[in-house]
């Protein structure tokens, strides 16, 4: 309305784009509303590219799992985590056995059909709160926090269980039977979280490594203090 003179100053505080008076005409109107909506679809586009380069920056193209980068930081802070609330928590190395030998017969592309079915099987079996991510080839860590002991051989056992119960469908129709060895280490709350995150994986792949020498698809405990 004529007479006062805020409302435009007043729509931008509030965070309008635009604000035109009441002597506006329809066609400056027109070509105001075009320019906003040239601008939105232009930030819509923005944002989708940074969520997609956020997206690609954390996660593991071929199993969707998280990736090295995204699983050192988490684990720094569930090992902080710990540490402030005087509880444990249990980091898992998990590796495929005989993985070359799956290439080597059905050749990569059924290879990648399987580590997809194993990622998606161990996310199964995972909670919510677990951080699971592929390390590497065919190398997966997995972080439990708030789990003692206990909790942790009974979450290795049911992974390695879930691998070794039912053979891998390829989309070929074949039918190939995997296992998979598991290194655990179980941190207690206690100490300098970076003396426990970096001894903690180095204990998970030494008890993985026992796990291979004894014969494979098996889980190998290791305590921390
Ligand atoms: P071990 O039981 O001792 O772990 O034997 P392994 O054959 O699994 O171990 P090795 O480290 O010798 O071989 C790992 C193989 O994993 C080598 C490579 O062919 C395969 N590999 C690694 N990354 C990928 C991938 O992204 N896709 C496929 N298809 N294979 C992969
Ligand atoms: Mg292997
Ligand atoms: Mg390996």
């Amino acid at each position: 309305p004529a007479g006062e003179g805020n409302e435009a100053a007043m729509a931008f505080d509030l965070g309008a784009d635009d604000a035109v008076g009441p002597s506006v005409t329809a066609e400056e109107l027109a070509l105001r509303t075009r320019g906003l909506l040239r601008r939105k679809r232009r930030s819509d586009q923005n944002r989708a590219r940074m969520q997609d380069g956020l997206r690609l920056a954390v996660l593991d193209p071929l199993t969707g799992l998280y990736n090295r980068r995204f699983a050192g930081p988490q684990l720094a802070s569930v090992a902080d985590r710990a540490r402030a609330e005087g509880t444990s928590f249990a980091v898992m190395v998990m590796d495929l056995d005989r993985f070359k030998q799956v290439n080597d017969l059905y050749g990569h592309a059924a290879g990648d059909q399987v580590l997809v079915e194993v990622a998606r099987r161990l996310g199964a079996n995972l909670r919510e709160s677990d951080v699971l991510a592929r390390i590497g080839g065919e190398e997966f860590l997995a972080i439990l926090p708030d789990s003692c002991m206990m909790k942790a051989r009974r979450v290795a056992e049911r992974l390695c269980q879930a691998i070794d119960d039912a053979p891998v469908r390829l989309h070929s129709g074949e039918e190939l039977h995997v296992t998979m060895s598991i290194g655990v280490a179980v941190a207690s709350g206690a100490g300098e979280a970076d003396v426990v995150v970096e001894g903690l994986v180095e204990q998970a792949d030494l008890a993985l490594l026992e796990s291979k020498g004894a014969g494979r698809n098996q889980v190998t405990y290791r305590m921390c203090a």
